[in-house]
């Protein structure tokens, strides 16, 4: 029997893939969120056989208006309630503003902050109702600089993650921000970066990062920050000077696109 039912978005791969493994072996049963159906059916029978949970695909793409509202349908179910939502899919557009496409910004924003955005409010009035729930918001360590439309929808998620672990104080439902570094996944390949100058010490590894923000969310913290090295550059980009971390934000971006060229 399990203990209930985790959504997560993104699912297929890196950090999604991760929370499923890490939600399968606590026992919750899994609603996999993602575009790629064939490799959710595979995620999905490799769980199942694996950790004996029942493992659920809904294919969706987040920039797509009706497939979010098939998510939203099944979050508010009252006969069948998700206790832990992930919403963690995402992706990084290697352009300056100026020359990217208008359809890239939007489809970033669609992904990283409309889609969480309403899948929270959909699923947040069932957890108040059964006083108990989980919610992890993957952000980024991105939202404390200045870098873009993904840095500022970042910043985003981060807020209202700590906008609503304040809102629901006081009740057993936690909502946490996760904010990694890099860590290894598909991302950088998707978005074409090259990262081969990044030192070694700076990798994250995904189902780490993931234990960390688990174990942070069920303690009841707003925000996690996995690694000592970006517990350490956090707290600079998040105290220090503001000139300065622009320049830093910008530093990292453009270093990211001179390599992918
Ligand atoms: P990843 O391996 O590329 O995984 C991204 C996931 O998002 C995939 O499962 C992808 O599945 C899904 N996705 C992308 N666009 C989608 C869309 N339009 N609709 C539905 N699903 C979509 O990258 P990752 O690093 O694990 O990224 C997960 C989250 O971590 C992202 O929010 C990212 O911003 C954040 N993050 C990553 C890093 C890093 O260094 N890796 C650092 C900080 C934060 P499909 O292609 O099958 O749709």
């Amino acid at each position: 029997m399990a203990i209930g039912t985790a959504l997560v978005t993104g699912a297929t791969s890196g950090i999604g893939e991760a929370f499923t493994r890490l939600l399968a072996d606590k026992g919750y049963d899994l609603i996999l969120v993602a575009r790629d159906e064939s490799r959710l059916e595979e995620r999905a029978a490799s769980l199942t056989a694996k950790y004996g949970i029942k493992a659920e695909v809904l294919r969706a793409d987040l920039t797509n208006f009706a497939d979010c509202e098939i998510v939203e349908a099944r979050l508010r179910s009252e006969t069948s309630p998700i206790s832990v939502l992930i919403n963690n899919a995402g992706f990084g557009i290697n352009k300056a503003f100026t020359v990217s496409e208008i359809k890239a910004e939007t489809e970033l924003l669609d992904v990283l902050v409309r889609a969480p955005m309403r899948f929270m409010h959909a699923v947040l009035p069932g957890m108040k109702v059964r006083n108990s729930g989980t919610i992890i918001n993957v952000s980024s360590v991105a939202g404390w600089i200045a870098g873009g439309t993904y840095s500022a929808a970042k910043s985003y998620l981060t807020v209202i993650s700590e906008s609503l672990h304040t809102e629901l104080s006081g009740t057993k439902v936690n909502v946490s921000a996760l904010c990694p570094g890099f860590t290894r996944t598909e991302f950088h390949q998707r978005g074409r970066m090259k990262m081969g100058g990044l030192p070694k010490f700076m990798w994250l590894n995904a189902d780490r990062v993931v234990a960390d923000s688990w174990k942070a969310a069920q303690n009841g913290k707003a925000i996690s920050v996995p690694g000592w090295q970006y517990a350490i550059l956090s707290f600079i980009t998040r105290f220090g000077p503001r000139p300065m971390i622009r320049k830093i934000g910008m530093n990292i971006r453009v270093k990211q696109r001179e390599r992918a060229k």
